[in-house]
């Protein structure tokens, strides 16, 4: 097999997702460098549905992948509805095909029946740690005649079909991230490639679907490399030839175990409902394990597909640190044009939210917003009923002094002329504070938590303007008896 530098053709990639859970942020994560060698070669970009493990199955799973692709304006040319020239792209429903291949290299000698019970399997694999030994198939089975084959057959014995991995030899690739790597033959487990209830395995659908659909490039996460020796064997015994191979590397949690959703959010929907942007995620986990050339850190999806190359992939396992997507997101938020932001925030604007005075509130809110689903929380004292706590209310003061200081200030904020701008509002505040010698801080402080029930808000005087005077002039008016 050649360095892919010298592979010049458009180039088929597909990612490869099993439904059996939740769309993870990991298949995003591997697409995008999929589809990026696609639509630089003007190649193509699959999706394919690997559903053989049926006890792993999830009824809503695959729906999910879709979605959560199109959320995140993934384009691929192949698979899912759109269908394309090597349909179906969904395992299930090709076992037909599976099942030449297997019966294929059961006939060249390839592959063997095994008719083991679950119960020996289990036997053997104890005795086998015990005695210090690599668990592997003994081959029992393969010494089978063909009589004894044929009759078990037709007494419909449970049975699966091995592959007969030959017994001395090395296996190599030289893959397109790590470089030259190789396993010694008899390390190799007789891996079975059709179970007992005819579903074909992973090692057996894959190689056989990634030859059909004539993919040139094949990658995916490094968790797979010692299953790459058993492919390799079976594109030799059908005589094809091997796709180019990148093993991506495991992305970590903070302790540097693999990422791991009792750690992490790996949902791609739940960053969505979460409030998330799509760019921002993309640009987030563009960034694991590559780096861009020129050192950004914020770049658009389709520049990544223009300046992806597979050299600016490290070995070692990137750590998935959502600090940084907090980050990304509210720089993205703050990019949008207030339209659209607007059109984004409206599904996490809750029903009693005034839209009316969104055009007030945004700008006083917008640089504290870190996801979309912020707004309920940076806005509801504009427009719903607030607590104050009245320990923070009199901490730096008296009772007697805080009663007079709202008091002269509701006669201040009275007259509609002191409501004209913020500044008027600003200018009317100070020359009271002034006069009367409040401490600074202690006066603003207290008329800020009286207003807003909060310590931390927007500027106090466009806040206070955007509530409304009737409304401000209420919220002054405290009782403390
Ligand atoms: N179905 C496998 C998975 O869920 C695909 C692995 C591969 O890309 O070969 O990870």
């Amino acid at each position: 097999m050649s360095h892919t530098s010298s592979f010049t053709g458009p180039k088929r990639t597909r990612i490869a997702p099993s439904p059996t859970g939740i769309a993870h942020v990991g298949t995003a994560w591997m697409s995008m460098f999929d589809l990026a060698l696609a639509r630089q070669s003007g190649g193509q970009f699959l999706i394919r549905i690997e559903d053989t493990d049926r006890t792993r199955f999830v009824e809503d799973a695959e729906a999910k992948i879709y979605e959560a692709f199109e959320w995140l304006g993934i384009e691929y040319d192949e698979g899912g509805q759109k269908g394309g020239p090597y349909a179906p792209y969904k395992q299930s429903e090709r076992l037909d095909v599976y099942q030449k291949y297997a019966q294929e290299l059961i006939a060249q000698g390839d592959a063997y029946y095994c008719f083991c019970s679950a119960e020996r399997l289990t036997q053997m694999r104890n005795d086998q740690q015990k005695a210090g030994l690599l668990p592997k198939y003994d081959r029992l089975c393969c010494g089978l005649s063909s009589d004894d084959v044929q009759q078990k057959l037709k007494a419909n014995e449970p049975h699966v079909i091995r592959l007969k991995v030959p017994d001395v030899g090395v296996i190599s690739w030289e893959d397109l991230i790590r470089g030259h790597v190789e396993f010694e033959s008899s390390a190799v487990d007789d891996q079975v490639l059709m179970k007992s209830d005819g579903f074909p395995t992973y090692h057996l659908a894959v190689v056989v679907d990634d030859h059909l659909m004539k993919i040139t490039h094949l990658l995916r996460g490094e968790e797979w490399i010692s299953s790459t020796p058993k492919h390799i064997l079976l594109y030799r015994a059908l005589g094809w030839e091997m796709p180019f191979l990148a093993h991506m590397p495991l992305i970590r949690n903070a302790d540097k175990s693999k990422l791991s959703k009792r750690k992490n959010d790996v949902s791609i929907l739940s960053y969505r409902d979460r409030g998330y942007l799509p760019e921002a995620l993309l640009n987030f986990i563009a960034l694991l394990g590559w780096s861009h050339p020129e050192g950004k850190e914020i770049f658009s999806l389709s520049e990544f597909l223009d300046v992806m190359s597979l050299d600016r992939i490290q070995k070692t396992g990137p750590v998935f640190d959502t600090k940084k997507l907090d980050w990304m997101n509210g720089i993205y938020i703050r990019n949008l044009s207030v339209e659209d932001l607007k059109h984004r925030l409206e599904p996490f604007l809750p029903s009693d939210f005034p839209r009316e005075r969104l055009d007030h509130i945004l700008p006083l809110i917008l640089e504290r917003l870190v996801t979309l689903k912020d707004v309920e929380g940076l806005t509801s004292f504009f427009f719903r009923p607030i607590t104050v706590d009245r320990d923070e209310l009199l901490k730096k003061s008296s009772l007697e002094e805080v009663e007079s200081q709202l008091k002269v200030t509701r006669e201040v904020l009275t007259p509609e002329a002191s409501w004209q701008s913020h500044e008027a509002l600003e200018e009317s505040i100070r020359q009271l504070q002034e006069k009367n010698n409040w401490k600074k801080s202690q006066y603003f402080m207290m008329l800020r938590i009286a207003v807003t029930g909060q310590q931390a808000t927007p500027p106090l005087f466009e806040t206070m303007r955007v509530i409304g005077r009737e409304e401000v002039l209420k919220r002054l008016t405290i009782h403390f008896h």
